[in-house]
């Protein structure tokens, strides 16, 4: 009973004038109940579009075009009941009552800041009434309390005051205190602290940690930064170019990473913390153009360990190289063809 989210073979493309962008290339995950789940890898790499995904929310022109994703939601009496997200109508009534009530999001500021119009108060309150039958004192009541566990200082004044009234770091407790006013069984978590500086990220990963042994949810976290992965996660998977490339628990991908690019990802991590704003796109070599994604492994291109006549013409299936340890790379290969017999397969 413990997998709450399970991703088979999620294939979400953009077509545009100038080409179909793959974004989303036969990713597979699962997130437990509970637990944290990161997924880390440079911008372009299909994270942000993964998790968009889920909540059925894929900006246009890309669309969900193959592939499950399975919400395994526990009911009252035990049972489990699976419902398959990706097949829901984007708009539809079914996935409207799951976003912001059993899965809720929160993004780095200023992508989702709150409407400047209304009051903080008046946009939690108005995801509590969407979702539960309770009344208008009995939903400002819930906001105000969410609004305290979010470290808010006086929140019944807060639950007042307009988004543009508060600081970067009280807008995004507050902004957490909307995703999780419904008490929801996933938090999806996109880049929340990148815009914070780095005292205030401490405190929010703090408070997010805080808040989920309280309500026992599972938070799918997306990073570019392996120092918030160390802070937060339990598990982890790596993507580049819209593939899943490794995956681990957090303790395996920081002591024996497998995958050439997370190696890569591990030692481009500045030593110094102040630094850690740096952003990860300091490892060799380009991204390669998503229009033109290379032959065989995506990521031979920057690899250290290519291998010549086999990584430019053999696409690297996933390996589980013990425990679970995941890696898409012919280094894990049991048997790897010559580089000759790798030429004929090819042709
Ligand atoms: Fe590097 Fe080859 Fe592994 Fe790709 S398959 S990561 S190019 S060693
Ligand atoms: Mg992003």
């Amino acid at each position: 009973h413990d997998t709450l989210l399970e991703i088979n073979d999620l294939r979400v493309y953009f077509y545009l004038d100038e080409g179909t962008v793959k974004a989303v290339d036969g990713v597979s995950f699962t997130v437990k109940r509970g637990q944290t789940l990161c997924v880390v890898g440079e911008s372009g790499c299909g994270k942000s579009v993964t998790a968009r995904a889920i909540l059925n929310i894929v900006p246009r022109p890309g669309k969900i075009v193959d592939g499950e994703i399975l919400l395994h939601r526990q009911k009252p009496d035990g049972q489990v009941e699976v419902i398959d997200l990706a097949a829901l109508s984007p708009t539809g009534r079914e996935i409207r009552a799951i976003r912001g009530a059993e899965i809720s999001m929160v993004f780095q500021e200023p992508m989702t800041s709150f409407s400047p119009v209304h009051t903080i108060g008046s946009q939690i309150m108005e995801a509590i009434l969407l979702h539960q039958d309770v009344t208008k004192e009995q939903a400002r009541e819930s906001a105000v309390d969410m609004l305290r566990r979010c470290g808010l200082p006086r929140p019944e004044h807060v639950v007042d005051q307009y988004p543009w009234e508060l600081s970067g770091g009280m807008r995004q407790r507050a902004m957490i205190a909307r995703a999780l006013v419904c008490r929801p069984s996933l938090l999806i978590a996109d880049e929340p602290t990148t815009a914070l500086d780095v005292t205030t990220e401490t405190q929010i990963l703090a408070l997010m940690r805080e808040l989920q042994q309280e309500l026992g949810m599972a938070i799918l976290f997306i990073t570019h930064d392996l120092g918030v992965v160390a802070e937060m996660a339990d598990e982890v998977i790596v993507m580049y170019l819209g593939q899943v490339v490794e995956r681990a628990d957090v303790v395996s991908i920081f002591r024996e990473p497998k995958h050439p690019y997370t190696q890569a990802l591990l030692r481009s991590i500045p030593k110094i913390d102040r630094q850690r704003r740096k952003r990860l796109d300091t490892i060799e070599g380009m991204v390669p153009d998503p229009y033109n994604i290379p032959p065989g492994c995506p990521f031979h291109p920057r690899c250290t360990a290519f291998m010549p006549g086999l990584c430019d013409r053999l696409e690297p299936p996933v390996y589980d190289t013990g425990d679970g340890h995941l890696a898409r790379c012919l280094l894990y290969a049991p048997e790897l063809p010559a580089a000759s017999d790798a030429v004929s397969t090819a042709l």
